[in-house]
This record gives structure tokens, C-alpha cells and sequence, in this order.
């Protein structure tokens, strides 16, 4: 298979590019617009392989994006503006990769006829929940503007696969943590400031709920999805791990050796979704368990970071 990776520079796209050459003898082609969270670091070692393409670009050029899905046999969407906090400051970037940039892919898979377009999506386009968890069947109520983009591209991408036959996938992963994530995010955020003797700023009073996954594993689902999984299905991908930001603010001070003293509370993020927590059975029946708990993999993230 020749698979084109967007977002391949980033965070879990990144993860994702070593996973494919690591374990198959697929041709990987990354299409990466290198924004700030981008960077071909993430990709070193990477991208000499002989299997491996890097692109420089992004998903909006139609025209680039065109002459590449057209020798595609899949196409792997991570690409997206990510931060919710930098989605709240100025939505208009999300909505042009997030959303426009899904649709030129979109428009190109129609054109080339490709045999699957995974589509990358978040718990966060379910809204919060207090109790239970989320079933692909629920509705969306994102509440805030980067998972407004996010469900956006969801609905547009399952459009397609109703109007156009394209066989598309969607998958809905909780909250990834792991090697090669920008500092802004939380837990590399907190790793270094707890290393470094600085404060660790906590939203609100930290009793926010998140459900964690180590970024291995959810390369392995998204993995399994893509090769197995059913044109026009919806797959959430959760842990069950929950903690609350104040457990997850604990659990770095206690790997890393610092003190409780370093926490502070800051004012709440605007819109803050109190939970997330997926149900997990449809990945499960395709045969998908997680391998690492949550403390495991925060010792391999404070290792990495450090
Ligand atoms: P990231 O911000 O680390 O990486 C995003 C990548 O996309 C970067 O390399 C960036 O340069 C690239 N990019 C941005 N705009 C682009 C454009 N117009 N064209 C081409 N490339 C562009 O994000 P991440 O955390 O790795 O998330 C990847 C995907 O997974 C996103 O779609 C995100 O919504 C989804 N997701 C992330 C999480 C998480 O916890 N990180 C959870 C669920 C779903």
C-alpha cells in the first residue's frame, strides 16, 4: 500500500510514520505544513528510510494535495490545528485546516478513487460527559472551537462516504501522551517545569477529568482500524485510564522528584469540559487492547523528556 500521512510531523502523526515503517513494507509519503507543532525533528531517523517520502505542504493546496492523493491508497488525516487553548484566543486557523484542508483532501480521495481515508478525530467532539461514556453513537456537542472543527471535519468526511461512496473511517481517540509532543501540551509541560523547580499552573481547581493513552497504543488502533476496520464506521479509542489534571500533576511531581509546593491554580479555561470517557468496545471486537497503563507510559514520557 502507498499511504499518505498528513500531519505526519506532529505529535502522533509523527509516532504513527515510525509505526508504519517499523511494522509493515508500506510506502509512507508525510505531508506536513511544518507549523510551529510540526517539526522534521520529530521525524529523525525517519526520514531517510527507503520507504519514506517527506512533503512539504499543506493540506489547503489543492493542487499539491491533488498530485499526491492521486498515486494513494490511503490516505491517514492527522493534520490539524490542535490547541484548545489557542482555538479559544483565534478559531480562524482551525477552521481553515481543520475543516477546509479535510475537505480538499476529501475532494481529491473522490477524484483518485482511494481505497480507505482514515479520518482522525477526538473525544472531544462528544462534549463532556459527567457519568458513563461516550458510544459512537452518540451526538456530537463539541463546546468549544477546536473540537467544533473537529466534529465539523467528522461530519463532512462521513458526508462524503454517503454521498460519494468514498470509505471513509473515523476514529476518536482520548487524550495521547508520549514521546515527541510540543511543550504546550500538559504532561511535557509539566515534566519540564517540575524538573526545572518551576510552578506547575493547574486550570481551575484540577478536578477535570481526562482519559489518557499512551501514544503507542493508539498508533496500534489506528493501525488496526485502517486495516481492518468497516468503510463508514466510527471507532473510539480510549484507555479507561482517567485522572484527574490535579492526579496527573501528582503523578509527574512524584516521577520526577518534585514537590507539591510547585503547584499552582490558575483561572479556569473558558468553556473547560469537566470529563471525557469513551466506550471502547467496538475497537475491542476488532481485536484492540491497550498494552501500557498510565504509569508506565508517564515513565517512558518523563524519560523521553528529560
Ligand atoms: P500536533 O499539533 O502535534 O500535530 C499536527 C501536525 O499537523 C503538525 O505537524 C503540523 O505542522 C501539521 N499541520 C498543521 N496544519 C497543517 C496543514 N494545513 N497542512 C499540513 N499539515 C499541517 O497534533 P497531534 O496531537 O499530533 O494530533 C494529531 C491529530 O490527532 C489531530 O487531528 C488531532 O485533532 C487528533 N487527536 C489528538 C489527540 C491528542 O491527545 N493529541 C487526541 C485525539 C485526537
Amino acid at each position: 500500500m502507498r499511504i499518505l500521512v498528513t500531519g505526519g510531523a506532529g505529535f502522533i502523526g509523527s509516532n504513527y510514520v515510525r509505526y508504519l515503517l517499523e511494522n509493515s513494507e508500506d510506502e509512507v509519503v508525510t505531508l506536513d505544513a511544518l507549523t510551529y507543532a510540526g517539526s522534521r525533528d520529530n521525524l529523525d531517523g525517519a526520514l531517510e528510510h527507503p520507504n519514506h517520502e517527506f512533503v512539504e505542504g499543506s493540506i489547503c493546496d489543492q493542487e499539491l494535495v491533488e498530485e499526491l492523493v492521486s498515486d494513494a491508497d490511503a490516505i491517514v488525516n492527522f493534520a490539524a490545528e490542535s490547541h484548545v487553548d489557542r482555538s479559544i484566543e483565534g478559531a480562524a486557523p482551525f477552521v481553515e485546516t481543520n475543516v477546509e484542508g479535510t475537505q480538499t483532501l476529501l475532494d481529491a480521495a473522490v477524484d483518485a478513487d482511494v481505497d480507505r481515508f482514515l479520518q482522525i478525530s477526538t473525544d472531544e467532539v462528544y462534549g463532556q460527559i459527567l457519568d458513563g461514556t461516550f458510544s459512537e453513537e452518540d451526538p456530537l456537542n463539541p463546546r468549544n472551537p477546536y473540537a467544533a472543527t473537529k466534529a465539523s471535519a467528522d461530519l463532512l468526511a462521513k458526508s462524503y462516504e454517503t454521498t460519494h461512496g468514498l470509505p471513509v473511517l473515523i476514529t476518536r481517540t482520548c487524550n495521547n501522551f508520549g514521546p515527541r509532543q510540543h511543550t504546550e501540551k500538559l504532561i511535557p509541560k509539566f515534566i519540564r517545569n517540575a524538573a526545572a523547580g518551576n510552578e506547575l499552573p493547574v486550570y481551575g481547581d484540577g478536578s477535570n477529568v481526562r482519559e489518557w493513552i499512551y501514544v503507542e497504543d493508539n498508533c496500534q488502533a489506528l493501525d488496526l482500524v485502517l486495516r481492518e476496520g468497516e468503510p463508514g464506521e466510527v471507532y473510539n479509542i480510549g484507555s479507561g485510564e482517567e485522572r484527574t489534571n490535579l492526579e496527573v500533576t501528582e503523578a509527574i511531581l512524584d516521577a520526577v522528584g518534585g514537590s507539591e509546593d510547585q503547584i499552582t491554580f490558575v483561572e479556569d479555561r473558558a468553556g473547560h469540559d469537566q470529563r471525557y470517557a469513551l466506550e471502547t468496545d467496538k475497537i475491542e471486537r476488532l481485536g484492540w487492547e491497550p498494552s501500557w497503563s498510565f504509569e508506565a507510559g508517564l515513565e517512558q514520557a518523563v524519560e523521553y523528556y528529560l
